[in-house]
């Protein structure tokens, strides 16, 4: 097992990984911009590196500054988190040429399900469920058209390198799809310096389900079931849930085992997440695989007790898995849901600032993941989640009342957040019922 790890990441994750190596024993160092200064995990950690300036390009995403830090402390091993450095390959190569563990997938898996077109084509290669879409990625304008007419209108635009909702454009003809292709890809030029786009059938009211998947270096792969996170805001999520609430027993079985065939091929190790569109008919269609632990990765661990990052640890460690599939079980109902500190009100204008006070919920079944306090102050540079409140209980229902009972008791003053809003998704009579789909904050928003 490692005996340090570097912390190549912030706020609630970084904090998040510092706890699950305490509990293995492990030393950890955590970098940090100046930005960060304040940060009160920095405390739990056993050593902490400032690494230059707030914006993350000069520090979270520095990979010679992230190294350096990691050479001074002689780590055995670097923790990505999310986002930042988690799913570039290239800083997986330098881990890897330093002889440094990475504790994520190796780069050439994550070159190839990171890009949705490879994944796409490695996907149709072993017979894994694909929505019709381009055979590869878009040179021209008439190519994008001559596709979209084969495939048939409404289609997707996508950016092979996209993430984060970027690089996406809906088109139902020809003058929304010239123009959704080159908005497309340009977004995808400045986002990801890597302007290439493909086509994708557009699915009406899908819901967006996800598998988690665990392989280890010596072959195993298991998946822990599935995560319902069709409530997104222009394709980012805001609330999660495990299980999904419609999913057939024989639908998970099939979308695990597609899941870990994916995994297989890629020559996937670590966590990941295989992500799919469920129709109203009870089909899936893969859409991508997140090479990196993802921020709802908890409700996973609330139902089938399996801590996710310490398992990411011990893999990178070469450890085996210490369970086989018949060993996870799925129990209870699990919601998560983002609160971000951002104006519902204003477009959700992000609103940075200080936390005058702050008291977070509690009781059964009830786990907050979060690096803020009273007296805090949100940097502008960096992502708007400030908390994940998460709450498990034995049936769905139960655990919506909890969360409302959560919502109302959690404070949160100086700032903006989304509160109200989780409290108005939680009250909304199609979600009690389970009636979700990717549309279904569409009219509860303000205009
Ligand atoms: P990103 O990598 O930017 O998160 P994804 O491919 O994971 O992009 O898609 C994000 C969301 O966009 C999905 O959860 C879904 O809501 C929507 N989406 C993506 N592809 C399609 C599609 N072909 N049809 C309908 N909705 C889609």
């Amino acid at each position: 097992m490692f005996s340090r790890i570097l912390i190549a990441n912030r706020g609630e994750i970084a904090l998040r990984i510092i706890r699950a190596c305490k509990e293995l024993g492990i030393e950890t160092v955590v970098v940090y911009s100046e930005a960060d200064r304040d940060a009160i995990y920095l405390r739990h950690a056993d050593q902490s590196i400032c690494i230059g300036p707030g914006p993350a390009a000069k520090s979270y995403l520095d990979i010679a500054r992230i190294i350096s830090a990691a050479e001074i402390s002689d780590v055995s091993a670097i923790h990505p988190g999310y986002g930042f450095l988690s799913e570039n390959s290239h800083f997986a190569e330098v881990c890897r040429s330093c002889r440094i563990g990475f504790i994520g997938p190796p780069p050439e898996a994550t070159r190839l399900v990171g890009n949705k077109a490879s994944a796409r084509t490695l996907a149709k290669k072993i017979g894994i469920p694909l929505l019709p879409g381009s055979e590869s990625i878009l040179a021209s304008e008439e190519e994008a058209l001559k596709n979209a007419h084969a495939i048939g209108y409404p289609v997707m635009i996508k950016a092979a390198a996209g993430g984060g909702g970027r690089g996406m454009r809906l088109a139902h003809n020809d003058i929304s799809l010239i123009n959704g292709f080159l908005a497309a890809q340009a977004e995808a030029e400045a986002a990801f310096k890597d302007s290439s786009v493909f086509l994708e059938k557009y699915l009406e009211r899908p819901r967006h389900v996800e598998i988690q998947i665990l392989a280890d270096t010596h072959g195993n792969i298991v998946h822990l079931g599935e995560r319902d996170c069709s409530i997104q805001r222009r394709h980012q999520k805001l609330v999660e849930e495990s299980p999904c609430p419609v999913l057939a027993p024989e639908t998970r079985r099939e979308m695990g085992e597609a899941a870990i065939a994916l995994a297989r091929a890629a020559g996937y190790v670590n966590a990941g997440t295989v992500e799919f569109l469920l129709d109203t008919n009870g089909k899936f269609y893969l859409i991508e695989m997140n090479a990196r632990v993802q921020v709802e990765h908890p409700i996973t661990e609330m139902v089938t007790g399996v801590d996710i990052v310490k398992e990411q640890i011990r893999i990178a460690a070469g450890e085996p898995l210490s369970f086989a599939q018949a060993d996870v079980s799925m129990n209870g109902c699990a919601i998560e849901v983002r609160v971000n500190a951002e104006d519902p009100d204003q477009g959700f204008r992000p609103s940075p600032g200080k936390i005058t006070n702050f008291f977070p919920p509690g009781g059964m079944g009830v786990r907050v993941d979060t690096h803020v306090y009273s007296g805090y102050t949100i940097p502008p540079h960096y992502d708007s989640m400030i908390a994940k409140l998460i709450v498990h209980r034995r049936t769905r229902r139960d655990t919506i009342t909890a969360m409302q009972r959560c919502l109302q008791e959690f404070v949160i003053e100086g700032v903006k957040t989304t509160i109200p809003l989780h409290q108005k998704i939680m009250a909304e009579k199609r979600f009690i019922e389970g009636n979700l789909d990717t549309h279904f904050l569409e009219g509860m928003l303000p205009k």
